[in-house]
């Protein structure tokens, strides 16, 4: 280093100032919805809340990087539920999805709310799983969301 680093900005957001907005239809089923809460470009990561409807679903994708959530209302089958050897998570609950987790299809059975970071892009594929549909860096993800406010 040559010089000082600049301190990060300091941020916070109240939720109930922010409405829900449709969550793209290409990259989920079912009327999710979302807000973004921050995006940090130093560390490649974003944070959002998910609200997700009884029988919603997120398509498939690889998490590049690792992930925290706190499911704070339902139930969210991961990588195939416990059925197909995932998880099934009831509310309140916190997970880690590791670097390259794959989650062929993330299913919400009853109305469900979910907090995220993830640090690093999603990249969404097709249901083969080769063909990449979307990487959703947190630049992808802002630039959504400041679409999705008019
Ligand atoms: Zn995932």
């Amino acid at each position: 280093m040559t010089k000082a680093a600049t301190p990060i900005e300091c941020r916070s957001v109240e939720l109930d100032s922010l409405e829900w907005v449709d969550f793209p239809t290409a990259l989920s089923q079912g009327g999710i919805k979302w807000k973004l809460l921050n995006v940090a470009p130093e560390l490649g990561s974003w944070a959002a809340i998910f609200e997700c409807p009884a029988g919603s679903f997120f398509a498939s994708h690889h998490h590049i990087g690792p992930g925290e959530y706190y499911l704070t209302k339902g139930r969210m089958e991961i990588r195939g539920g416990v059925g197909s050897g995932g998880e099934t998570v009831n509310a309140p609950a916190y997970g880690y999805e590791a670097t390259s987790a794959f989650h062929g299809k993330t299913y919400f059975p009853v109305d469900s709310e979910f907090y995220m970071t993830f640090l690093g892009p999603l990249q969404f594929v097709n249901e083969e799983g080769g063909t990449t549909v979307a990487l959703v860096t947190w630049d992808a993800a802002e630039a959504a969301w400041l679409a999705s406010q008019g």
